[in-house]
């Protein structure tokens, strides 16, 4: 397939992107030098958490933050139908089950409601991984209460919502009942390190065992009985890590573009307040994800998703019209996501049904995704809406 003219997402790299780069490239230490402490510490900074863990991919964050926690066989992690494939995948990895959980049709979130019928299903609940969808922050405060009943703890996977505020102006990443947040740095991503994730926490030792993780396990101060113990080349493992490290290369790219954060969060929301504004105007059948909804509140708009509205069943023959028409067009719309009930992985080796999520079935029946990206320009928007609203105009009666 070649590439559309106008992709979904994309990322906005300057010359002072270029020139951190090459800084690197021209210094001694391309990985574990001081990029990554630095990078760290400016992440941290951003979203409001004690501790920042870099590491080489969003997946691998998620992994190691479960592997920290102490997932392993017998446990259940609750995550969202709605989501990319890596939330549940990094569980089983883990060696966990992954229960899937409905979600709000119109946000595509995970919810209260959603929980507790999730919760009912797991033999033993130990991390419940709630995805802001699109960067719409879930409700923690009531995703929070379910899982400290259920003896679980709560986690973000916040892939899409870096530079996200929760309710109050708080940074995604500082919410004081989630144990920790995931980020990615992919190039779609709100910034980018070309591959890369972090965790943030306030949790200090858990921090540590990230950092451990991130390395095979490796301490160089842990207990050592040895006859040279306290020689400069003695180190010990006492677990099983992982090599999840990220270069300075990439911290000194990611430390660049988090310098441009706000002003990437600005463009993008200025790009889905014209996209809601066109909506609101000449299309009657569309209903936008949206901000959100609480004082203070924010998305960064990873993702802008409208919904096709009526039956669903009308709506998905619709969807896929409209979808082949604009790719025909040169349009990148995408579709977020088939669902991970919908992957014959998950459905049968976990044995998630599509009856105990039907708001997950409205939302991956109608969703459909436009273009969105720093640097997206006013009559590119113009021409996605026109073409939307010719292909919708043709497929009224699909
Ligand atoms: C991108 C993404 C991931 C995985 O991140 P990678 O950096 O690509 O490994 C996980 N969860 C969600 C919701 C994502 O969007």
């Amino acid at each position: 397939m070649t590439e559309p003219s106008i992709p979904y997402g994309r990322q906005s790299i300057d010359e002072s992107d270029v020139d951190a780069v090459v800084r690197v490239l021209r210094s001694r230490m391309l990985t574990q030098g001081p990029e990554v402490a630095a990078f760290e510490r400016a992440l941290a900074a951003a979203v409001g958490s004690s501790e920042t863990v870099v590491v080489s991919s969003g997946t691998a964050a998620l992994h190691a933050l479960y592997a920290a926690l102490g997932v392993g066989p017998g446990d259940d992690v609750v995550v969202p139908a709605n989501t990319f494939v890596a939330t549940a995948a990094a569980a089983v990895l883990a060696g966990a089950r992954p229960v899937i959980a409905d979600v709000d049709p119109e946000t595509g979130n995970l919810d209260p409601d959603s929980l507790e019928r999730a919760l009912a299903r797991c033999d033993r609940p130990r991390v419940v991984a709630a995805v802001h969808f699109a960067g719409r922050p879930c409700d923690l405060d009531g995703l929070a209460d379910l899982a400290e009943a259920a003896g679980a703890v709560l986690v973000e996977d916040a892939c899409h919502a870096l530079g996200s505020r929760h309710a109050g102006g708080h940074p995604v990443g500082s919410h004081p009942r989630s144990r920790a947040t995931v980020f990615s740095f992919h190039p779609v991503k709100a910034i980018t390190t070309g591959e890369g994730g972090a965790v943030a926490t306030d949790d200090v030792e858990l921090a540590a065992r990230l950092r451990a993780l991130r390395h095979h396990a490796v301490l160089r101060d842990g207990d050592d009985d040895s006859a040279d113990a306290g020689a400069a080349w003695r180190y010990q493992v006492a677990g099983l890590g992982f090599n999840y490290r990220i270069t300075d290369l990439q911290c000194a790219l990611g430390r660049s573009q988090l310098d441009r954060l706000e002003t990437f969060v600005e463009s993008r929301r200025s790009a889905a307040a014209r996209y809601d504004a066109a909506l609101a105007e000449r299309f009657p059948e569309l209903a936008p994800v949206g901000d959100a909804a609480e004082p203070g509140a924010r998305s960064a708009y990873h993702l802008y998703v409208v919904r096709i509205l009526g039956p669903v069943a009308s709506a998905r023959r619709r969807r896929r019209a409209v979808f082949d028409r604009l790719r025909a067009d040169g349009i990148g719309v995408q579709v977020h996501y088939v669902p991970l009930h919908h992957h014959p992985f998950y459905r049968d080796r976990f044995g998630a049904s599509a009856d105990d999520l039907p708001g997950a079935e409205d939302h991956a029946g109608r969703g459909l995704t436009l273009p969105l990206f720093v640097g997206l320009t006013a009559d590119e928007q113009a021409r996605v809406l026109e073409r939307l609203r010719a292909a919708l105009d043709v497929t009224a009666t699909a």
